[in-house]
C-alpha cells in the first residue's frame, strides 16, 4: 500500500487538519505527533512527510510525481530520519549533525523534512540544540518528532510546535486498518468470529498490537495466556488452597518480572469486564470476546468481591513495580483475596 493519509490508522480529524493545512498551505515548520506505541506515529508522520514535499498538483501526496516516487523508495534526499539508533538516549552530537544539515538547501522538493524517532529520549542538551533551530528554523524546514507523550520535551519546544495527539483507534476503524493493510492476512482471521473477536479485544484499539495479532501463533498465544490467567484469578477468588498451591509451585516462582505483571494487568482487566457486565451491556471490553463470556464468568461473584480483587490486582502490580520479588507479591496478593 502506498504511503499516504489513507495508510494511518484512524484518526480522521488529524487527517483532515493536515490535508487542509496542506490545502491552504499553512502547515506549521514543526509538530509533535505524540501516542502510545504502535498507534501509528510514524505513518502519520511519512504521510505528512510525502505531502509536504509532494510535487504535484491537486490532492497531496499525488504518488505519482518524481518526489513521491523517490519517498516510496526511501530514497528521498530530503528527508533525513534520525533516532536512538540501538542507544538508550538521542545524544546531542545527533542534533547537532542534523541542524548543521538543516542549512543545506533542499535537492529535489521545495522542503526539507526531518523526522526524529522517539523523540522522548532526547538528552536536556540535545533537546536544547534542537530548540535553537526550532526559533529561527530555514523557512524550507518541517520537524516532525514523534514521542509517546509530549511532556518529555522542553516547555520552550512545545510551544513552538504545534502537538497532533494520536488516539487509539475504535474496533471498527481497526478492523477496516487491518482489511485495508494486511489483506487477505486480516481477511482469513475475520472469517473466524471467535478469533476476530479476540483480536480486536487483544488490540485495545491499538494498530500495531493488532497487527502482531494478525500472526496465527501469536493470536493463540495470547488466548492461552487469558485462559491462564482467567483460571487464575477465579481460583484466587473462590477462596480455596488451590490459588496458593499455584502461586507457589516451582514455574510460577520461576516467573519473570515482566511476565508476572503481564499475568496482574490481564487479570485486572478480566475482572474489571466482570464488573461492568454486571451492571450494563454496553462497555468497551478489554479482555473477555463478548459481555456475556464477561457475565458468565463473574456470575459466581458478588460485586464487592471483585471490585476488591480489583483493587488488590492493582496493589499487587504497583509492588511488583517497587521491586519486590515475584514469588512475594503472588503469593500475598493470593493471600490478601482469599481473606476478602
Ligand atoms: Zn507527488
Amino acid at each position: 500500500m502506498s504511503v499516504g493519509f489513507d495508510s494511518v490508522p484512524g484518526n480522521d480529524e488529524l487527517k483532515h487538519l493536515l490535508a487542509r493545512e496542506l490545502s491552504d498551505g499553512t502547515l506549521s515548520h514543526a509538530y509533535i505527533i505524540e501516542g502510545e506505541r504502535g498507534v501509528g506515529k510514524r505513518a502519520l508522520a511519512d504521510a505528512v512527510a510525502k505531502a509536504a514535499l509532494c510535487q504535484g498538483v491537486g490532492e497531496r501526496p499525488c504518488g505519482e510525481c518524481a518526489s513521491c516516487r523517490h519517498f516510496e523508495a526511501k530514497s528521498h534526499p530530503d528527508v533525513t530520519v534520525v533516532g536512538r539508533d540501538g542507544k538508550a538516549t538521542i545524544g546531542v552530537d545527533v542534533i547537532r549533525d542534523m541542524r548543521a544539515d538543516t542549512h543545506i538547501i533542499p535537492s529535489e522538493s521545495e522542503r526539507k523534512v526531518y523526522i526524529i524517532e522517539d523523540a522522548d529520549t532526547m538528552t536536556a542538551a540535545a533537546q536544547n540544540a534542537l530548540l535553537l533551530s526550532l526559533e529561527e528554523p530555514p523557512p524550507y524546514v518541517l520537524y516532525l518528532l514523534l514521542c509517546t507523550d509530549s511532556k518529555s520535551q522542553l516547555e520552550t519546544i512545545r510551544s513552538r510546535a504545534a502537538c497532533l495527539h494520536m488516539r487509539p483507534c475504535t474496533e471498527s476503524e481497526l478492523g477496516e486498518y487491518l482489511t485495508r493493510t494486511y489483506g487477505s492476512r486480516a481477511k482469513r482471521v475475520r472469517e473466524n468470529d471467535a478469533l476476530w473477536r479476540e483480536l480486536l479485544v487483544g488490540a485495545g484499539g491499538n494498530p500495531g498490537t493488532a497487527a502482531e495479532l494478525l500472526d496465527e501463533k501469536a493470536l493463540l498465544t495470547y488466548i492461552e495466556r487469558k485462559k491462564s490467567t482467567l483460571a487464575l484469578v477465579t481460583s484466587m477468588m473462590s477462596g480455596g488452597a488451590d490459588a496458593v498451591t499455584t502461586v507457589t509451585s516451582s514455574a510460577m516462582r520461576k516467573l519473570k518480572r515482566d511476565d508476572a505483571a503481564q499475568i496482574l494487568d490481564d487479570g485486572e482487566r478480566a475482572v474489571r469486564d466482570m464488573i461492568m457486565a454486571k451492571k450494563t451491556d454496553g462497555f468497551d471490553l478489554c479482555f473477555f470476546p463478548t459481555a456475556d463470556d464477561a457475565r458468565n464468568a463473574g456470575s459466581a461473584f458478588t460485586s464487592r468481591t471483585l471490585c476488591m480483587t480489583a483493587a488488590e490486582l492493582r496493589a499487587s502490580r504497583d509492588e511488583l513495580d517497587a521491586n519486590m520479588s515475584v514469588p512475594t507479591a503472588l503469593l500475598s496478593l493470593a493471600i490478601r483475596i482469599k481473606n476478602i
